[in-house]
């Protein structure tokens, strides 16, 4: 593993390489509290629709336990944009291996780039590079040039998924409990998104 971090400074910009550390803390605690258009919430692990079954189909063969719940729904369709896995801990993880590592979801992939774009401030190898801190004016930190690109890539499938499923652009947001939290425009939300994920 290599631990070295690279900066390009003088840019405002640095970017570090990402190596995960495989602590797994991630995979223990997959609960996580965000605070979206001013709603604090607890959400499970980002899934989307046609990894629902695939995981199950996982689950059943590691004889694990899934419990998965809707987490987007479009308000005028009711249709369901994306799930969220709402395990505490992770039922594929075994002496901190992930036992389903090649079929593991994209959010899993990405991360610590969460599903809003931010980099999440729990995982060990982010504490341990100060990415976590705030940033002097006017700097970036990109983590990893290949984990922005694929972030980026998923971003984007989300982006489709809301033009095509919620018409009306009004998205309701679920907690892990299935609590409605929040009603968001996504077609404010999705500008933002895009541009904060460049
Ligand atoms: S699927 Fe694998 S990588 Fe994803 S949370 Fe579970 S154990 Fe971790
Ligand atoms: S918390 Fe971070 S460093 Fe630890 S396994 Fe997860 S991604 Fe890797």
């Amino acid at each position: 593993m290599n631990e070295k971090a690279s900066a390009s400074k003088g840019f405002g910009m640095r970017t570090l390489k990402f190596h995960c550390l495989k602590c797994a803390d991630c995979c223990r605690d997959l609960l996580k509290t965000v605070r979206i258009e001013g709603t604090m919430f607890q959400e499970g692990l980002h899934l989307y629709p046609e990894e629902v079954k695939k995981l199950k189909n996982l689950a059943y063969q590691y004889e694990g336990e899934v419990t998965i719940r809707p987490k987007w729904k479009a308000s005028s369709t009711n249709k369901v944009i994306a799930y969220q896995l709402v395990n505490h801990s992770c039922p594929f993880l075994r002496e901190n291996v992930c036992r389903i590592y090649s079929k593991r979801p994209l959010s899993c992939r990405f991360y610590p780039r969460t599903s809003w774009g931010s980099i999440d401030s729990s995982c060990r190898w982010v504490k341990k590079h100060g990415v976590d801190k705030p940033l002097k004016e006017g700097e970036i930190t990109i983590v990893s040039r290949q984990l922005h690109e694929a972030f980026k890539k998923v971003s984007s499938k989300l982006y489709e998924l809301i033009l095509k499923n919620a018409p009306r652009r009004q998205l309701i947001l679920y907690d892990f409990k299935g609590k409605k939290k929040t009603t968001i425009d996504a077609k404010k939300f999705l500008n933002r998104y895009r541009s904060d994920n460049r």
